[in-house]
């Protein structure tokens, strides 16, 4: 049995983990980083935002081809999809990225132990890998993200799956339906909707997008319909089941639906399986997260927790941040995470972007604001794209004229929201957006006019 001291052991190589690591070499400290699976980069790089990315585009060029070329005078015939060519591709992406983490880790010095790290008392780790060792550090970071929750009735089997099973499948579902309207069954759900599936999601809610601004929210239902989408609204799901190789699933007490599979996409739970955290009087809260303070320190001195385990945006670039921050901290004294500037990004076709206050909560909370919107197809570069549906919004304080909340629903939202970020992070008003340069054609125009609209002169409108 081998034992080493660091400054700092990670549990967990996901983007809060590895991204830690990094950041902490860095700053000098000594660092070990455990990973339990063989490849590193946790659920955002193994089965989580770049397999589904890579899908998205390649399903979008599949439709475009499809439908989308005409209308450019390009006449195309004997279209076909490859699938099994589709899914060696996201797989080569996938590997390519993972194998960038070792790399990096070598470059910093970073020690990467594989096995599952388990806690023994503060400042001692046991990792059970091909071998059993103990790490000595100063300070514990645990870094364990989050796995897919389950529903009560329904078990996972060949046809009834997570994300996981839906990033994979091995034939195009003739009839796929998706449990939960939130960002992984409407990506998901886009994916094999563009490859030829016909997609029903059932939502708990009377609205999908949870957490999403209620207008932008309304206007993506209605582009997903226009895709021929199916949705049931108000569907509370009580189980599902293979029977004959036919998925039956049953909602509201007396209704069923039939298909070929099943995606469960209702929210993930924290992953603190086998950390042991009773061993140091560390307990979760009601629904399985770490509670941390504002430096992500547990109640126990030199453990602390960062990304999905501790709760709120389940985010791979929100993970990411606290990470840093709560190395820095360690290592400086001074780390910060700003919330108030977190952008949350659905990349589906409109994309669907958002960043600080829904124009509910404003209300909600008696904030008095002016409002700004643009639309898409009023904007050149949107036209020659061909891809003009959507509307970008712009909250701003009615009397600072600081920016609050934006909120899009469009082309390369999730690109166009950064601005927004990085505008919200320097306290801009409306009118800095409405004056700061932006390039002709660009989608970036829209903001622009969207705070010119906040003082009821948008240029284009
Ligand atoms: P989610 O919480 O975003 O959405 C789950 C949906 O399932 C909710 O709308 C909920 O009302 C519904 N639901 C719950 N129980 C139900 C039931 N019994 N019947 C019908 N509907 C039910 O969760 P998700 O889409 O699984 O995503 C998990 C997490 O991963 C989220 O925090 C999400 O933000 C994150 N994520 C982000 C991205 C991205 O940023 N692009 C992509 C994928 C996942």
């Amino acid at each position: 049995m081998s034992e080493t001291t660091y400054d700092l052991v990670i549990i967990g190589a996901g983007p809060a983990g590895y991204v830690g690591a990094v950041r902490a070499a860095q700053l000098g400290l000594r660092v070990a980083c455990v990973e339990k699976e063989p490849e590193l980069g946790g659920t955002c790089l193994q089965v989580g935002c770049i397999p589904s990315k890579a899908l998205l585009d390649s399903s979008e060029r599949y439709h475009e081809t499809l439908h989308g070329l005409k209308a450019h005078g390009i006449a195309v015939s004997g279209v076909e999809l490859d699938l099994p060519a589709m899914m060696a591709r996201k797989s080569k992406i996938v590997a390519k990225l993972s194998q960038e983490i070792p790399v990096l880790f070598k470059k910093h010095g970073i020690e990467h132990s594989y096995g599952t790290a388990g806690l023994v008392e503060p400042g001692v780790v046991r990792v059970d890998g091909e071998q059993q060792s103990t790490i000595r550090s100063r300070h514990i970071l645990i870094a364990t993200g989050s796995v897919p929750a389950g529903l009560p009735g329904i078990e996972w089997q060949e046809r009834i799956g997570t994300s996981t099973e839906a990033l994979a499948f091995p034939e195009v579902p003739r009839r796929l339906i998706v449990i939960g309207g939130g960002a992984i069954g409407l990506e998901l759900g886009s994916v094999w909707r563009r490859l030829g599936a016909e997609v029903t999601v059932l939502e708990y809610l009377d609205h999908i997008l949870p957490g999403s601004d209620a207008e932008i929210a309304q206007l993506a239902l209605r582009a997903f319909k226009k895709q021929r989408i199916g949705f049931k609204l108000e569907a509370r799901v009580q189980s599902a089941v293979v029977e004959n190789d036919e998925c039956i699933v049953r909602y509201n007490d007396t209704e069923e639906l039939r298909g070929d599979r099943v995606l469960v996409a209702v929210g993930r739970r924290p992953l603190t399986d086998g950390l042991n955290l009773a061993a140091v009087g560390i307990d979760t809260d009601g629904r399985g997260f770490i509670p941390v303070d504002r430096q992500f320190q547990t109640k126990v001195p030199g453990i602390y927790a960062v990304g999905d385990v501790i709760g709120g945006a389940l985010l791979a670039h929100k993970a990411s941040q606290e990470a840093i921050a709560c190395v820095e901290q360690i290592a400086t004294g001074v780390g910060w995470v700003n919330y108030d500037t977190l952008p949350n990004v659905v990349y589906t076709a409109p994309e669907v972007a958002g960043v600080g206050q829904t124009e509910e909560q404003l209300v909600q909370n008696n904030v008095p604001f002016q409002k700004g919107q643009f639309v898409f197809r009023s904007n050149g570069r949107a036209r020659i794209l061909g891809q003009t549906e959507g509307v970008i919004k712009i909250l701003a304080h009615q009397q600072t004229d600081r920016v609050l909340g934006v909120h899009i629903i469009g082309p390369r939202a999730g690109d166009l929201i950064a601005e927004a970020s990085v505008a919200m992070e320097y306290g801009a008003s409306s009118e800095d957006i409405a004056r700061a340069w932006h390039a002709h054609p660009s989608l970036a125009e829209t903001i622009k006019e969207a705070a010119l609209d906040v003082d009821s002169r948008a240029l284009h409108a």
